[in-house]
């Protein structure tokens, strides 16, 4: 049987990578996408780990060369989902979660529709200032760039299958939860 597919996309410093890193604790059955991307690593991200960090080049070359099941640029930097990995991990009946942009779920959704897409949404965006600057990983520059985006991608997210408000982290995580139980939409 096929693995099931999961989008998950959400503004920058929404708290993706806070709740997928206890999701996949909980569920170590269920593999994440590894995205290439040509953004500098941050502090403590490592290569093949939180990402293959690659050239501006490499990643043309592998758009070229149709490497990517979808990739997108966000706030001024390329981001893609490998397709080999994509289709090998659900072949072997794995569940797999992308962790993308609002674009590449778009270009998910249209050349997967079985694929469940989950949107997680800030609680205000005044906390998701604070949850972003509070990070201390972006400059001010690149915090704007970001802050730039979240109204377009809200108005994205209006057309995903779940929405998740990541108020409290717990009932958010107990709210992801519930939708992987279901299996499908
Ligand atoms: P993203 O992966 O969506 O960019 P992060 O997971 O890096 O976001 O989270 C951004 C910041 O917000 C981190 O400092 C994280 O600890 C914090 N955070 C995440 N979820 C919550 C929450 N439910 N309540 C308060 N702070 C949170
Ligand atoms: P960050 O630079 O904070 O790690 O990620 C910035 C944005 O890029 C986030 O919205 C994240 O979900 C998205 N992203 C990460 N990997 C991919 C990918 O492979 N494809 C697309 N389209 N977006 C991605």
């Amino acid at each position: 049987m096929q693995g099931h597919l999961y989008i998950i996309s959400g503004c920058s410093g929404v708290g993706k990578g806070t709740l997928l890193k206890k999701f996949l604790e909980n569920n170590p059955e269920i593999k994440l996408s590894i995205s290439a991307t040509t953004r500098q690593p941050r502090k403590g991200e490592e290569n093949g780990v939180n990402y293959f960090f690659i050239s501006r080049e490499e990643f043309l070359n592998s758009v070229k060369n149709n490497e990517f099941l979808e990739w997108a640029e966000f706030s001024g930097n390329y981001y893609g989902t490998k397709l080999n990995f994509t289709q090998k991990t659900l072949n072997s009946g794995t569940d797999l979660i992308l962790e993308i942009d609002v674009q590449g779920a778009k270009q998910v959704k249209e050349k997967m529709p079985e694929a469940v897409s989950i949107f997680i949404m800030p609680p205000s965006v005044e906390e998701l200032e604070q949850r972003l600057r509070g990070r201390h990983t972006e400059d001010e520059q690149t915090i704007q760039k970001r802050l730039h985006e979240v109204s377009r991608e809200i108005e994205a997210g209006k057309t995903f299958d779940y929405k998740i408000v990541n108020d409290n982290l717990d009932t958010a995580l107990m709210k992801l939860e519930q939708i992987f139980k279901g299996g499908s939409k």
